[in-house]
């Protein structure tokens, strides 16, 4: 490398200073990142305030990016053009790749559409329910394929019109849709069967498979008690006269069913002490909740019954005194005890 001599104030870049102030020594690596940088900048690969950038980081010496662009201008005339036509080349296929796959993207779309439209590709349709033939596009669409019946006629199923009408394939009748189930028309005009062969097969079906309905019955019944418990509930508040009425007359045609059903109940109590307290305890519940729901009644009736069988009640409660003295007495006792208080009490206040 060659020396220098110092003209300026200045020292430039890749020189230091030697002993004698007016002689400028190289450095080689300095020089070296220089020269490569420069010929990146000619080829596009770096812009000129990256390059400076990169030196300042690689050498720690500054180097202003004008300073760059005068010194790749002496060495490379003419650069600057060159860089500019490969940018706008590199732009070009850019763009025409873009072009391309836009194209490819159209022509696909194009190609599915066509595949799509090839197996309907008429343009007619007989309507067949009222046999007219119209263009297609009077069909309406469902999902995605278009149905056999024209717009007009759609409407007039939605409706439920008595302008059409279906044949039932079990009995072969001729009826109006409000004779199939469904409370859509357009699932009433889809149904093959009418609504009374319908409710026919079901029947059948459920005679057949009566096991299968028992154990999805029963199943439903132990997983769901709670909502049964209350589904009963308000069956009963609401058809409570309809049921009680029913019930009057079974026990009325069924008399001697009952009694002897209550004898086999009663024949298997009467020996068995643990049943016959369970049986005690219930029966006393029930008469005294059906007490409480009318007590006047009650009372009148009890009133009808005494005076009716006065000697036959007297003697009874006379037979249970002599059975239980110790709670007469007891019962006595407290009476005078309370007596005794209230006229107490009385006395005080004199
Ligand atoms: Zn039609
Ligand atoms: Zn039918």
């Amino acid at each position: 490398m060659k020396t220098k001599i110092k003209i300026g104030r200045t020292i430039p870049f890749g020189y230091k200073i030697g002993k004698n102030s007016k002689i400028l020594y190289p450095i080689s690596t300095e020089l070296e990142i220089l020269k490569q940088t420069l010929i990146q900048i000619k080829s596009g690969k770096l812009s000129l305030r990256q390059a400076s950038k990169e030196i300042q980081i690689k050498t720690k010496r500054n180097l202003s990016h004008p300073a760059l662009l005068k010194m790749t201008n002496k060495k490379f005339p003419n650069w600057q053009i060159q860089v500019k036509k490969e940018n706008l080349r590199i732009r070009d296929e850019k763009n025409r790749i873009k072009k391309l796959k836009i194209l490819r993207i159209k022509e696909e779309r194009e190609k599915k559409r066509l595949n799509k439209l090839s197996s309907q590709n008429r343009i007619n349709k007989k309507c067949i329910i009222c046999l007219k033939i119209k263009l297609l596009r009077y069909f309406p669409k469902l999902k995605t394929n278009r149905v056999r019946y024209c717009e007009d006629c759609y409407k007039l199923i939605l409706k439920k019109s008595k302008r059409i009408k279906k044949k039932c394939s079990q009995c072969k009748k001729v009826k109006n849709l409000n004779g199939f189930s469904g409370s859509n028309g357009l699932i009433a005009y889809r149904q093959n069967h009418c609504r009374k062969c319908n409710i026919k097969r079901n029947l059948e079906w459920k005679k057949q498979n009566r096991d299968k309905i028992n154990t999805y019955n029963k199943r439903y019944r132990m997983e769901n008690p709670e909502l049964i418990k209350k589904q009963t509930r308000r069956y009963y508040l609401k058809n409570r006269e309809k049921l009680l009425e029913k019930k009057f007359e079974y026990n009325k045609k069924n008399k001697d069913k009952i009694r002897k059903k209550r004898k086999i109940y009663w024949n298997k109590i009467k020996n068995n002490k643990e049943l016959y307290q369970k049986h005690l305890i219930k029966s006393r519940i029930y008469s005294k909740n059906s007490r409480l729901k009318d007590l006047e009644k009650a009372r009148s009736d009890d009133k009808k019954y005494y005076y009716k069988n006065r000697e036959k009640v007297i003697q009874r409660v006379m037979n249970w005194k002599k059975n239980n003295m110790d709670k007469v007495l007891k019962s006595r006792r407290r009476y005078n005890l309370r007596r005794n208080e209230v006229e107490g009490n009385k006395k005080s206040l004199w």
